[in-house]
């Protein structure tokens, strides 16, 4: 049988990139359809506690199994920094154009340019709690390119790629996309279950 999930975000483009991702794996309900009108907060350091902490409030709050995720992007030279902080990182204006200039600065001159995305989701079922992650293992560009996207996409070449996440079509990124390995993860976790 298809469980039911209901995943913790409204964030539209975050619910049809996820969509497209799931196949068949399972049915998903948005936090809207659940009653839950409020973003969730991310009150944490990392990306784990981060995403635990919205499932734990989402399944107390509506006693349904549900998923969550918190991705980051984790700078090498900058001791994997911004990891969860990445939305916010140059300011709570979470803006996307301020976030990256911040990074191409810290970056300037700087010759280890390793980067990766880090996508940590967490699971509850039947009040189970499980966790799985998945990782896209890049550079950073020294100047931005692409407007496909979002977030820090236009400055992020993943491995074996001349082209940064920008400058991809959404089906092109989610070959190597972070995310769509822990949703693969996420999928055959339930599949074992
Ligand atoms: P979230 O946890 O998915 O909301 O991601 C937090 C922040 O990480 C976003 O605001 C973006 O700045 C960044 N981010 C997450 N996923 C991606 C991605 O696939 N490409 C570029 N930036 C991303």
């Amino acid at each position: 049988m298809t469980p039911t999930l209901v995943f913790a975000s409204n964030n539209q483009n975050k619910l049809k990139e996820i969509a497209a991702l799931l196949e068949n794996a399972f049915e998903m309900v948005t936090l809207e359809e659940a009653g839950i009108t409020e973003d969730l907060p991310e009150p944490y350091f990392t990306l784990e506690e981060n995403a635990q902490s919205k499932a734990r409030y989402l399944y107390e709050q509506t006693g349904k199994n549900c998923f969550s995720e918190d991705t980051g992007l984790e700078v090498a030279a900058l001791n994997g920094m911004p990891g969860a902080l990445s939305a916010r990182y140059a300011g709570e204006q979470k803006s996307a154009n301020d976030n990256m200039a911040k990074i191409l600065h810290e970056l300037e001159g700087n010759t280890n340019r390793d980067a990766r995305f880090r996508t940590v989701i967490c699971l509850i079922l039947d009040g189970k709690e499980y966790l799985v992650d998945g990782v896209c293992e890049g550079t950073i560009a020294t100047e931005r390119s692409g407007e496909k996207g979002f977030g820090y996409d236009p400055i992020f070449l993943p491995n074996g790629e001349l082209r940064t996440f920008g400058e991809m079509e959404m089906e092109e990124k989610s070959q190597y996309s972070h995310r769509s390995k822990a949703f693969k993860s996420l999928k055959s976790l339930l599949k074992n279950l």
